[in-house]
């Protein structure tokens, strides 16, 4: 880990039931985190409000999307105001589910930043590449062009964290190596220097996602440009969530 505060997220993605998030929340209340570590939750829209009235205040509560812009006549969407309203202090966005089954661009995706951010909500922005991306030798340039997107959108870098996901490692088991991480979290905060500020490039986290659990946490948190983990599937089980918010290193 870097010298920034870590940063754990867990995103739940479209799991749980009243009955399976209550468990997790009481495991969740009940874990030891370490103190100097930054923790969210990313429930499912409709499960915020549980979680809120009953998650512990160490941990903070995100959101899995938003909409662009402000609400209105927009069906299906949450807005960052609703978001706030709840509770919610961050947002994932630019998720690789999002971009690859949704369909959702780097435009939009930057729309949606910066409106998150002007809203006063925190933003894990998502960047990776597909499995053929990184075979054709295209993983940092794809990467720097998803950065480019925010870059482009966002008046102000602070309450950004990007969250470096490779998306053959997604949900997949095959967790990226941490030579592998942090060769491209190097990469991102080069590009972050020269094309937005050696300030933002050397002040913004920048965490690992992509099959990180209990087992290979410790191995990653020790690569000096992983400042965190974005988890997945070990998000769900609450004592081995609490071990990887203590695998700070
Ligand atoms: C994720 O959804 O952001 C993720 C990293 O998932 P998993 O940990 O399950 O690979």
């Amino acid at each position: 880990a870097g010298t920034g505060k870590f940063f754990v997220g867990g995103n739940w993605k479209c799991n749980g039931s009243k009955d399976s998030i209550s468990k997790l929340l009481t495991d969740l209340n009940s874990s030891t985190l370490e103190s100097d570590v930054d923790v969210v939750v990313a429930p499912p829209f409709i499960y915020i409000d549980q979680v809120k009235n009953s998650l512990t205040d160490r941990i903070e509560i995100a959101a899995q999307n938003c909409w662009t812009g402000k609400g209105g006549a927009f069906t299906g969407e949450i807005s960052a105001e609703q978001l706030k309203d709840i509770g919610c202090k961050w947002v994932v966005l630019g998720h690789s589910e999002r971009r690859h089954v949704i369909g959702e661009d780097d435009q939009f995706i930057g729309k949606k930043a910066a409106y998150a951010l002007s809203q006063g909500l925190g933003v894990m922005a998502c960047i990776g590449e597909l499995l053929e991306e990184r075979e054709a030798g295209n993983t940092f340039d794809v990467c720097f062009q998803q950065l480019k997107a925010y870059a482009d959108a966002v008046p102000s870098w602070d309450n950004i964290v990007i969250a470096y996901e490779p998306v053959w490692a997604i949900g997949t088991g095959k967790v990226a190596t941490p030579q592998q991480a942090q060769e491209v979290h190097v990469a991102v905060r080069d590009w972050l220097s020269k094309n937005v500020s050696a300030e933002v490039a050397s002040k913004t986290r920048i965490i690992y996602g992509g099959s990180v659990n209990g087992g290979n946490c410790a191995e990653l948190a020790k690569e000096e440009d992983i400042d965190g983990f974005l988890v997945g599937g070990a998000s769900l089980k609450g004592p081995e969530f609490a071990t990887i918010v203590n695998s700070v290193a």
